[in-house]
């Protein structure tokens, strides 16, 4: 009865929640821990399998990609993919989505959350992506907080996913008796090496680690004269490119994928080690992987027949510049559609755009340049100071503008300042839903 009457009051809660227009994620929640403390442990109850996702950095990528490939093998999840990672919002995960033919649960929770959250359910698997300290004021608080993580997981029977290449979190082994392990060979891919000194100490002795390989801060191939070493992985990249996008060949199989940015390889590797322990094979899961994209306009992908667009947010020369190197990495001819605002959020000062180099442009093939938005003359300008040979289109519209891109075969490259991101996007998605 009490759990009954905390899953409703949650559910009612959480449509007037809604109709103040609020998101409501955390609502519910709350509501239904007021009523019935153990509710979490019940809901957690009726699912086979709870997959937590935890780590640093890529904890929201790593599980949205689980996510998207289980629903495309149609197979029903619960899932907090509103960034919901702390208690009342995983909570609320559970009321507002379990079905009874939910059996899997695929849970982002904040590192600093596991030790309160596992109280009260324990999850069947749990994957870590990696432990930076970048985010941490003091010195030693990753030990501090991975000890933590130790002594709320210990001795529960859960399956640990560990990043090899990682000493902190490798460090969680000592916690399970069921750990499987994914890594990148040394020479996969050259990162671009970080400056940052971090603390590449053992973390079961505390002697500095040997490194015969580094990725990228403390993610590499190390051991210790403790014995503590980076452990074999069961699944390993053993190369990847990023061109622009992620084209990644794990133990023998090669995704083309539609993310961008190198460390996401990293998290690739950790949802496609996820799939794989939740019996997924690799067709099923290339069904996900080729097919996710970000929602966000950074770096999003569209396709529907022929026809293919990408759109990456650029609000300064850094990320315009970015953007064109984008553009250039694409094979195919292409067609500009670019976007100037100069509202309040934009920056008033538009002069940025003459830091930026244009003039690259002239090196790929482009059927058309169309350029939007409330300074669209001065984009148009500028291109013609780049000596842009390419023809350029002035539409204000930011909507029709986009629209345009539709009526050309090739393919489109989108690129919004910030004002200008909300309605570009809104177009591609209603563009491409129209598209037969
Ligand atoms: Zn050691």
């Amino acid at each position: 009865m009490r759990q009954w009457t905390a899953i409703n009051m949650a559910k009612l809660a959480r449509k007037a929640s809604r109709a103040t227009g609020r998101k409501g994620t955390d609502l519910p929640g709350q509501v239904a821990r007021k009523i019935d403390q153990n509710i979490l442990r019940k809901l957690a109850g009726r699912v086979d399998e709870v997959v937590f996702v935890s780590g640093t950095n890529g904890k929201t990528t790593t599980s949205n990609l689980i996510g998207h490939t289980l629903k495309a093998n149609h197979i029903e999840i619960i899932h907090n993919n509103e960034g919901a990672n702390m208690a009342a919002g995983i909570t609320s995960a559970f009321i507002v989505q379990s079905t009874p033919q939910t059996k899997i649960a695929i849970i982002e929770i904040d590192e600093g959350s596991i030790p309160r959250v596992l109280n009260e359910m324990t999850p069947t698997k749990m994957v870590f992506t990696n432990f930076f300290r970048d985010q941490m004021d003091r010195f030693g608080e990753i030990d501090i907080m991975v000890n933590g993580i130790i002594s709320a997981i210990q001795n529960k029977g859960i399956q640990l996913l560990l990043n090899a290449d990682d000493p902190f979190v490798t460090r969680l082994k000592i916690a399970s008796d069921h750990v499987t392990y994914y890594g990148m060979q040394a020479n996969a891919y050259e990162f671009e090496q970080s400056t940052m000194n971090e603390s590449r100490y053992c973390p079961n002795c505390g002697a500095l680690l040997n490194y015969s390989h580094i990725h990228y801060n403390q993610l590499g191939h190390y051991t210790c004269h403790c014995g503590f070493k980076r452990e074999t992985p069961q699944y390993e990249i053993s190369s990847f490119t990023v061109n622009p996008f992620i084209e990644m060949t794990v133990n023998n199989t090669t995704f083309n994928m539609k993310i961008a940015g190198d460390f996401n390889a990293y998290n690739a590797l950790a949802a496609y080690t996820v799939l794989r322990e939740l019996g997924l094979n690799d067709e099923s899961i290339r069904k996900g992987f080729e097919t996710y994209t970000s929602d966000n306009g950074r770096m999003q992908y569209f396709e529907k027949g022929q026809k293919k667009a990408l759109i990456n947010l650029a609000k300064n020369p850094a990320g315009m510049n970015a953007s064109i190197a984008m553009g250039e990495k694409l094979e195919e001819s292409k067609v500009y559609v670019l976007s100037l605002n100069d509202f309040a959020a934009d920056g008033r000062d538009t002069s940025w755009i003459y830091d930026a180099d244009f003039e690259k442009l002239n090196e790929q093939t482009i059927e058309a340049i169309i350029v939007t938005g409330s300074r669209a003359e001065e984009l148009q300008l500028r291109l013609k100071l780049a000596e842009v040979t390419a023809p350029i289109i002035l539409e204000k519209d930011i909507h029709k503008a986009t629209a345009m891109t539709m009526d050309y075969n090739s393919f489109t490259v989108a690129i919004p300042n910030y004002t200008s991101l909300a309605p570009m996007l809104e177009q591609l998605n209603r563009s491409f839903k129209e598209v037969d």
